[in-house]
């Protein structure tokens, strides 16, 4: 017996065009993949929010950044009601609820700080869908914080580590530009294969300040 991410693996080509994950199993005749789960056929797209959003995105559809049916590339869907594509939607039988998920309280989760660190991260290249699995939040909470349609408020220092140079903003060993968020995002980044000079340059501290951090001898109350 597969499992559903086995399943969904199986039929997706990670190589289409503009980044899209096409889908190669069973299509609707307007393009859109779908697949078989606990007995109910589901769009592949969906299946894909939900497989990496860890949430069912419930009455809510599963929309297309990319405009292309078969795609199943998390980054490039968002959730939206019926109204926003009448094309690119739910199976029939679906509620419909006339307001995007989380757009009561879309910002309740994070910090200010975790607000200017998804800004920093995302100048610098990351993908929304990997900044919502790192700040567990959904992809459109990060996509409303990255254009700022929501935390408007927060001011963003101009901290692209490419445009970073060491002398200038922290070139001193000085760790109090750090904060407990970032103490673990280094150290995270770091068990993930970052370097120490990498990590330097993100955080805009020097590498001694970032090697003592990831063995603990600086902040080490911070778990
Ligand atoms: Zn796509």
């Amino acid at each position: 017996m597969h499992t559903i991410e086995e399943r969904f693996w199986d039929k997706v080509a990670l190589c289409g065009r503009g980044g899209c994950w096409e889908w190669v199993g069973a299509t609707t005749s307007a393009g859109y993949g779908h697949i078989w789960v606990q007995g109910r056929l589901e769009y592949s797209h969906r299946v894909s929010w939900m497989l990496f959003n860890h949430e069912d995105p419930g009455a809510l559809c599963v929309l297309h950044h990319c405009d292309n049916p078969p795609c199943v590339n998390p980054s490039h869907l968002f959730l939206g009601t019926h109204q926003d594509n009448s094309d690119d939607c739910c199976f029939k039988g679906r509620n419909k609820v006339p307001c995007l998920k989380g757009e009561d309280h879309p910002s309740a989760q994070l910090t200010e700080e975790d607000v200017r660190i998804c800004r920093m991260l995302y100048m610098d290249g990351w993908k929304q869908i990997e900044l919502a699995a790192l700040f567990g939040v959904s992809q459109p909470h990060i996509s409303s914080i990255v254009t700022r349609k929501t935390w408007g408020h927060v001011q963003t220092r101009d901290c692209s580590a490419k445009g970073r140079h060491s002398n200038q903003n922290g070139g001193n060993n000085s760790s109090a530009k750090m904060t407990e968020t970032k103490v673990r995002i280094a150290r995270m980044f770091y068990k993930n294969g970052f370097s120490q000079r990498e990590l330097a340059a993100l955080f805009g501290v020097s590498q001694p300040t970032i090697s003592d951090i990831v063995r603990k001898k600086l902040w080490n109350h911070v778990h």
